[in-house]
């Protein structure tokens, strides 16, 4: 996920774990991990009690690694929630939320093994909530027990998204601790108006090309890193800039292992605005750094990633990018 959308989804998190920790049931039966997932999966928080945890910057980063999270998912299950034996009560199926802007942009198929291993035998309830049009429904029911859509990406939309998490948290924590129910799901008929469960016929989608593509970009004037968001125009053929994102200093290190899919220059129409400065120009240098210029371009520049002076020839104020590097 990227883009504003990350601040409502920070912003829905803490709102979750403060309403989760006024609630005394919650507190006492309600253990919390979070697993994100963009260029590759990482556990933000481990498995801890509500009282542990701090919600870190979720960060702006492109890519779907949905393969990996479901993996990195089922090993900290494996790792974490300790199953029942004859002497002992086991800790209470998850509850797994899974929430995703896009389509996976990693292979898919290696995870086949991880996914199954939590459902035969069953070892967490898995929801997947889709944000946006970019999400592939059918794909996502195959690897989820429900599918829920929530259509708008907006503060309003995220939010209510977190009010109905944070409802179906409390109301798992009833059920646990009563005792003849049994946590085995959640109550659907809950959900708020900006929430759809998709169908399990959903068909999955066959134009494969990805919905959106990433360009990674530096400002030349102010020499900060930043993200080109595109969107596909899928009867064109061609990405279309939406927006771009700053990428946080701290992040310039990560931002160097991006591994995003090569794009033919021919696909993008144009650079978008320049997120620092607000130039609307862009170049490439043959070092491959991607900048932004201002438009009409100079006569020369430098370039911000290897410092040798590139000339423009008058027609250059075009954007070309051979590919996006990894
Ligand atoms: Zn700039
Ligand atoms: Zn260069």
């Amino acid at each position: 996920m990227i883009g504003d959308g990350i601040r409502d989804v920070e912003n829905g998190l803490n709102e979750f774990l403060s309403t989760l920790r006024k609630d005394p049931r919650c507190l006492e039966s309600v253990w919390i991990s979070i697993i994100t997932f963009n260029s590759n999966a990482k556990q933000l928080i481990p498995l801890s009690e509500l009282t542990d945890i701090n919600i870190p910057s979720l960060g702006v980063q492109p890519g779907t690694a949905m393969g990996a999270a479901y993996q990195l998912l089922t090993q900290c299950i494996h790792n974490e929630v300790s199953r029942g034996t004859p002497h002992q009560k086991g800790d209470w199926r998850p509850l797994v939320f899974v929430i995703t802007d896009g389509q996976p942009t990693d292979d898919f198929s290696k995870s086949t093994a991880a996914i199954n291993s939590l459902t035969n035998p069953r070892v967490a309830n898995v929801y997947a909530i889709g944000c946006g049009e970019d999400v592939d429904f059918g794909q996502l029911n195959e690897i989820s027990d429900i599918v829920l859509k929530l259509d708008s990406l907006d503060p309003d939309g995220i939010r209510k998204l977190f009010v109905w998490l944070t409802a179906s948290v409390q109301t798992a924590s009833i059920e646990v601790q009563s005792t003849e129910a049994s946590p085995d799901g959640i109550n659907l008929s809950k959900l708020p108006a900006e929430l759809v469960k998709v169908e399990k016929s959903a068909p999955r989608r066959t134009d494969q090309r990805p919905r959106q593509v990433f360009v990674k970009a530096t400002c030349s004037v102010k020499q900060k890193p930043y993200l080109m968001r595109y969107k596909l125009v899928p009867e064109a053929g061609y990405y279309q800039p939406v927006k771009s994102h700053p990428l946080k200093d701290d992040q310039q290190g990560e931002s160097q292992s991006f591994q995003l899919p090569p794009i033919s220059s021919d696909l993008l129409a144009g650079p978008a605005q320049c997120p620092y400065c607000g130039n609307n120009g862009g170049g490439v240098c043959t070092c491959g750094q991607i900048f932004c210029v201002e438009s009409p371009p100079p006569a020369s520049m430098e370039c911000p990633g290897c410092h040798q002076n590139i000339p423009f020839s008058p027609d250059s104020g075009s954007f070309t990018i051979q590919q996006s590097e990894g």
